[in-house]
């Protein structure tokens, strides 16, 4: 495990969209566990994409403090209402701003053990899931914020 470093905002990487994997082997095994660990290390990140370690895939790791889920190529297959709260993005550091995001989703997406899973979201996963697959059709939470907040650097960053 090694933990990698996190792409900032400026780099071109962030805006392109990522492909999907297509087989689950050892690379992308290796992969999940640097950013399980880089997102750890973090202390206050709830979730990462992996553009964000400077690798265009269809991954994502987000951990509400439940422990960390893998996931692969995720899919909106519904998405409901609306929530406006305050967020922040490890990869655009000290800028916090009010997104909004659906209130409820239905996400499909395929986990570690090649078996496809369906969740269905609200709250805070909700809008996690949004976050972080927006990362990974180049989106940054900075293209849709409402209203920029003050905030300290202990805010959840995604
Ligand atoms: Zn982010």
């Amino acid at each position: 495990m090694a933990i990698r470093n996190i792409v900032k905002e400026g780099d071109e990487v962030l805006r392109k969209r990522s492909k999907e994997v297509k087989e689950i082997n050892d690379k992308i095994r290796e992969l999940f566990e640097d950013m399980k660990e880089t997102l750890r290390k973090t202390g206050n990140g709830i979730g990462i994409a992996a553009p964000q370690v400077g690798i265009l895939r269809r991954m994502i790791v987000i951990d509400l403090g439940e422990g960390p889920i893998e996931i692969i190529n995720p899919v909106i297959i519904e998405q409901q209402g609306e929530q406006v709260e305050v967020e922040g993005c490890l990869s655009v550091p000290g800028v916090f701003g009010e997104v909004k995001r659906p209130a409820q989703m239905v996400v499909e997406y395929t986990n570690l053990d090649g078996e496809k899973v369906k969740v269905e979201a609200t709250d805070l996963l909700a809008r996690c899931l949004s976050h972080e697959i927006d990362h990974l059709d180049g989106i940054l939470f900075i293209d849709k914020v409402i209203r920029y907040v003050d905030l300290n650097d202990e805010q959840e960053q995604e």
